[in-house]
C-alpha cells in the first residue's frame, strides 16, 4: 500500500489517501498538509517537447518514451500526442511510431492512452490555418484517415477539422460513429456549417479563439456560433499569450466553466532561445524574446505554445475570477471525460492519477503551479 497526503483542491480538508494495485481504497483525515491535492493533470493537445515534435519523419518509439516521461515534472498523468497537417506519408509515419511505442513500452502506454489528429482537413485561408502548412492542406476525406487510423492502431482519439467543406457534415458523422472525438478548429466555417457538424456529432472547438481571422466580421462570425453551442466544450489555452484575459474570462462565462477545458498546445521548440528555427513539422518558426512562438515573417501569427498546462490554471483563476476547485477540472476530469480519457480523482474506487502542488505568489506575473509530486497509477513518478 501507498500513501500521498495533501489538502483537498475542492474542499481544502486535509487528508491521507490510500492506493493498492493503482486505485484509491481509502481518504482518511490527516493533520495539517501544507501542498494541495489534486487529480492529475489531463492534455489533449501536446506536439512535443523539450526540442522534439511528434511530426518528424525520423521519430523513434524511445523518443516518445522520453517526452512522454518528461511531462511528469508538470504533473501529466495522461496526454494525447498531437500530429498536425502534414503530407500522408509523415501523419503515416508518426501515428505508426506513436502506435508501436504505446504498444512496447509501458512508460507510453501509462501516460499515453490515444492521440490527436489536428488536421490535415483544416480551412486553406490564413489566419484559420494557423501555422499549418498551406500545401500539405485538403478537403476531408475518409480513406485517408481510415488509413491513418490503421497506422494508428485505432489510437486516434480526437480529429480536428474544418467543418467548411462541403463533404465535411458526411464525413464527421462517420468519424464520430467510428468512435473519434471530432473537435471543430482552424476554421473559416459559416454559422450553417457549424450548426451542421455539431448536428453530426462534433462536440468540442479545438483552441477556441485561436487558429482564427486576424480581422474578423463583428457578428456573425465561428467565434460566437460555437460560442453559443451548448453541444461544443471550448478548448482553451489559457498560457497568457494566447487569449488576453478578457478574452478567457468572457468565453468561460459564455460557456459556463463545464463546457471549458484546457490545453497547452505545447510544441517541440516551446522553451528554446529566441531566434529562428526550421522545425520538422511545421518549417520557419521565430522565437521571440517573450517566449511567443510565431511563423517566421508573420508575427501575428502564434505557431504553438511553450508553456506547459500548470500554467493554464493559474491563469484562469485569475483572469475569470474562478477558485481552484472550480478552475481545476478544466485541466483534469474534463477533459478527460470530453475524450474518454482515465484521470485520478478524489474518491475511492478512482485510479490513483494524483499530484501535490504549491499555488503561485499574487503577485507572479507568469503563475504556475509548482508541482511537488506526481503519482500515475498508484506509483510516485516524480518528487520535487
Ligand atoms: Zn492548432
Amino acid at each position: 500500500m501507498t500513501t500521498i497526503a495533501g489538502r483537498r483542491f475542492d474542499t481544502g480538508e486535509s487528508v491521507r489517501v490510500s492506493v493498492e494495485r493503482g486505485v484509491i481504497t481509502a481518504i482518511e483525515p490527516q493533520a495539517d498538509a501544507t501542498d494541495w491535492l489534486g487529480p492529475g493533470l489531463v492534455d489533449l493537445q501536446i506536439n512535443g517537447y523539450g526540442g522534439q515534435e511528434f511530426n518528424d519523419l525520423a521519430l523513434t518509439p524511445e523518443q516518445v518514451a522520453s517526452v512522454s516521461t518528461a511531462m511528469d515534472r508538470d504533473g501529466l498523468t495522461a496526454y494525447l500526442p498531437t500530429a498536425t497537417t502534414h503530407s500522408f506519408e509523415m501523419l503515416r509515419h508518426t501515428m505508426s511510431v506513436l502506435a508501436e511505442a504505446r504498444r512496447t513500452i509501458p512508460e507510453v502506454a501509462a501516460r499515453a492512452p490515444g492521440f490527436h489528429l489536428e488536421g490535415p482537413y483544416l480551412s486553406p485561408q490564413d489566419g484559420p490555418r494557423g501555422a499549418h502548412p498551406l500545401e500539405h492542406i485538403r478537403p476531408p476525406d475518409w480513406d485517408e484517415f481510415q488509413r491513418l487510423q490503421e497506422a494508428a492502431e485505432g489510437g486516434i482519439r480526437i480529429l480536428t477539422v474544418s467543418p467548411e467543406y462541403d463533404n465535411a457534415p458526411e464525413f464527421i458523422r462517420r468519424v464520430v460513429d467510428s468512435g473519434v472525438v471530432v473537435s471543430i478548429g482552424h476554421t473559416a466555417a459559416t454559422g450553417e456549417q457549424i450548426q451542421a457538424a455539431a448536428d453530426s456529432g462534433a462536440t468540442s472547438s479545438t483552441h477556441l479563439g485561436n487558429g482564427a481571422h486576424g480581422m474578423l466580421r463583428r457578428h456573425p462570425n465561428y467565434l460566437w456560433d460555437q460560442l453559443a453551442d451548448d453541444r461544443l466544450v471550448a478548448n482553451l489555452i489559457a498560457d497568457g499569450h494566447h487569449l488576453p484575459d478578457a478574452v478567457l474570462k468572457t468565453f468561460v462565462r459564455a460557456k459556463s466553466p463545464a463546457r471549458c477545458v484546457l490545453v497547452s498546445d505545447i510544441t517541440g521548440l516551446g522553451g528554446m532561445p529566441p531566434g529562428r528555427y526550421e522545425s520538422t513539422s511545421i518549417g520557419d518558426v521565430e522565437v521571440l524574446e517573450d517566449g511567443r512562438l510565431v511563423v517566421a515573417g508573420q508575427r501575428q501569427f502564434l505557431a504553438g505554445a511553450a508553456l506547459p498546462l500548470r500554467r493554464g490554471v493559474p491563469q484562469l483563476m485569475r483572469a475569470a475570477g474562478l477558485s481552484l476547485a472550480e478552475a481545476l477540472p478544466l485541466a483534469t476530469t474534463q477533459p478527460a471525460r470530453l475524450a474518454s480519457l482515465p484521470a485520478g480523482d478524489l474518491r475511492i474506487g478512482a485510479r490513483a492519477d494524483l499530484i501535490t502542488f504549491r499555488l503561485p505568489a499574487d503577485d507572479d506575473n507568469a503563475p504556475m503551479l509548482e508541482i511537488t509530486s506526481t503519482m500515475l497509477a498508484g506509483n510516485l513518478v516524480y518528487t520535487a
